[in-house]
């Protein structure tokens, strides 16, 4: 990994999106640079390889952009975790609200085999909301949560209280 870089130095702040008093945290402008993008994934390998995994399951759409990468380096299997009606198989799901808004997300119900060690990913933890309902749905199909790994953390909202037992990593906060 590469200690020398800064990863806020890649990350654009939008004022103002998507609704006024939102601060944006822009990752596309990490993502465009080939080794920055390359470092932000290595340095949360570096942090979760302690854990015995099975399994990451990434929200989408930028939890796929965080999480498959980070499969790909630990060598272990990623699970997405989708909007309600995407995908074709069997699913449960589950409702969740965001820093600004709601939905549904869902998982196919053979996606983990009970007592599976899962790591979830993603892009960004604001209120935890969004991850709250990523632990529902692997809890149900009876998964073990080993931990969550995010590029960024926005402290404020101490969105990971909502995790009490689950170890949440972070390379950025803001
Ligand atoms: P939470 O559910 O409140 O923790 O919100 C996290 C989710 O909202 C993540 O899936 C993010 O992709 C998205 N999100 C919230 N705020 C931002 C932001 O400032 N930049 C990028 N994504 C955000």
């Amino acid at each position: 990994t590469n200690a020398s870089l800064n990863f806020k130095d890649y990350i654009r702040v939008i004022e103002d999106f998507p609704t006024p008093g939102i601060s944006f945290k822009d990752i596309t402008t990490l993502l465009k640079d080939g080794q920055a993008y390359r470092a932000a994934i290595q340095e949360l390998r570096s942090m979760v390889e302690k854990y015995q995994i099975d399994l990451i399951a990434g929200p989408e759409a930028r939890g796929f952009v965080i999480g498959a990468p980070l499969a790909l380096e630990l060598g272990v299997g990623f699970v997405p975790v989708r909007k309600s009606g995407k995908l074709p198989g069997e699913t449960i799901s589950a409702s969740y609200s965001l820093e600004y808004g709601s939905d549904q997300l869902a998982m196919h119900k053979d996606a983990i085999v009970p007592g599976q060690r899962v790591l979830i990913a993603d892009d960004l933890l604001a209120t935890g909301g969004t991850i709250a309902t990523v632990v529902e749905l692997v809890q149900k199909l009876g998964g073990v949560i080993v931990g969550a790994a995010f590029l960024i953390e926005l402290e404020e909202l101490q969105g990971r209280k909502k995790f009490e037992g689950i170890e949440v990593h972070s390379l950025v906060t803001y």
